[in-house]
Order: structure tokens, then sequence, then C-alpha cells
């Protein structure tokens, strides 16, 4: 994990807009790629995408790309490691200075307790975890009709019902462990109905966490 420190905690009390890391959490299908846009948008913080970003790796052929692409073709996740380095590289940059937004990370215990981590050296704390609720079966029909309409490699039948399944095993620790470190930061928002719909629920679980990144 990278260890340099640069604007990440120094600039946080700088600016009137409290710094906020959120979390948004929901299984593959649940919505968070289009809530993600419409949230970075509203709150002015950049979009950190896991999932984009190890597309990114992939495509540009690197060493790193190619590792990633041996697990994402499969629906299984990349390992912690290489995940977490390239979050915490990313978070390094300015414009990260007055939080972020991510977006199908953590998927693991592991990749939040290195998060935490990572904050709390910087006297920071993810300020809230969006919780989308989708039924399984809706998933499975979101998922599939993604896959036909953006022909996406990693959306086939068989590695959506992977990702799921990947999801329902491992993912859904990661909520316990985040309710049980710190009471009251899980906010669960019930992901069925309209973008706009869900996006106010999300919007409402967010201003209740307002200036939450600081523990101090
Ligand atoms: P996504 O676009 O978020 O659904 O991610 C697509 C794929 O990238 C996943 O199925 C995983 O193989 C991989 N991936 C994305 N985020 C993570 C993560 N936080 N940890 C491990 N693997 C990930």
């Amino acid at each position: 994990m990278p260890s340099s420190d640069s604007g990440v905690a120094s600039s946080a009390q700088a600016i009137d807009r409290p710094v906020m890391y959120i979390v948004l959490f929901g299984a593959p299908g649940a919505g968070k790629g289009t809530q993600s846009q419409r949230l970075i948008k509203s709150l002015g913080i950049p979009h950190l995408s896991t999932g984009e970003m190890l597309r990114a790796a992939k495509a540009s052929g690197s060493e790193l790309g190619q590792v990633a692409a041996s697990y994402m073709d499969e629906g299984r996740l990349a390992p912690d490691e290489l995940v977490v380095g390239i979050v915490c590289e990313r978070l390094l940059e300015a414009d990260c200075a007055r939080g972020c937004l991510f977006d199908g990370f953590p998927r693991t215990v592991e990749q939040a307790r290195l998060l935490d981590r990572f904050l709390a050296d910087r006297g920071l704390r993810v300020s809230v975890v969006i919780d989308i609720r989708v039924q399984m079966a809706e998933l499975q029909r979101r998922m599939l009709e993604r896959s036909r309409v953006e022909r996406r490699v990693d959306d086939t039948p068989e590695t959506i019902q992977r990702r799921l399944q990947v999801f329902e095993a491992q993912t859904a620790a990661v909520l316990s462990y985040y309710e049980s470190r710190d009471h009251g930061t899980v906010e669960s928002v019930d992901g069925l109905g309209g973008p706009d719909e869900v996006f106010d629920r999300i919007m409402g679980a967010v201003d209740r966490h307002r200036g939450r990144a600081c523990p101090c």
C-alpha cells in the first residue's frame, strides 16, 4: 500500500464543504452505477469504481491488468492487495482530498479493514455506507438485461450467477463489519423504484452523515 501522504488529510479541513468518504454498497445490478453518476454530480466528489479501474487496467494490457482480468473474466474477486493498492494510489491524488464515492469497493472485510487503516492514518474515516437493497430475482433480471444491451464480457449468465453468489458469500460480511465497527454507519436504502426515487432516498441518507469523515 502506498505510504506517501499527499493532500488527503492535510487539506481536509481547509474548505467549507464537508469531507465525505461514501461507500456505495449493493449487489451487482443494484443500480450502483446509475446512482454513482448522480451522487458525484450532486456532491462534487470523485467516483472510485474498482470495476472501472480494473477494466481500464485490463484494457491497458499491463501486467496488473492481466492478473485482474484472469479473475474478472471468471466473475471472481481480484486479490485484496491488488485492489487496495490501486485504490490507495488513487486516494492520494489531490481531487480525493475532499472525499470520494467508492463504488464496488470494499468487497471483502480485508479490503474494508485496509481502507479503514489508510483513512485512520490520516485522521479520517468512512462517513457512511449506503446499502442499496434489491431482491435476488430482480438483480438477475436486471443483469441479464444489461448483458444483452451492453454486451459486457463479464456479464454472461454463468458469470452473473457467480458474481451474485460471490456477493452473497463474501461481500455481505462487509456490511456486518461496518455495522459492528461503528454503529450507525450503514444506511439501508430500498433500491426498487425509479432512479429519481432511489436517488432521493440515498441523498436523505447521505445528509444524515454530512461532515462525518473526520473522527476528531
Ligand atoms: P463491477 O464493475 O464493480 O461489478 O466489477 C467487475 C469485476 O471487477 C468484479 O466481478 C470483480 O472481478 C472485479 N472487482 C471489482 N471491484 C472489486 C473489488 N473491490 N475487489 C475485488 N474484485 C473487484
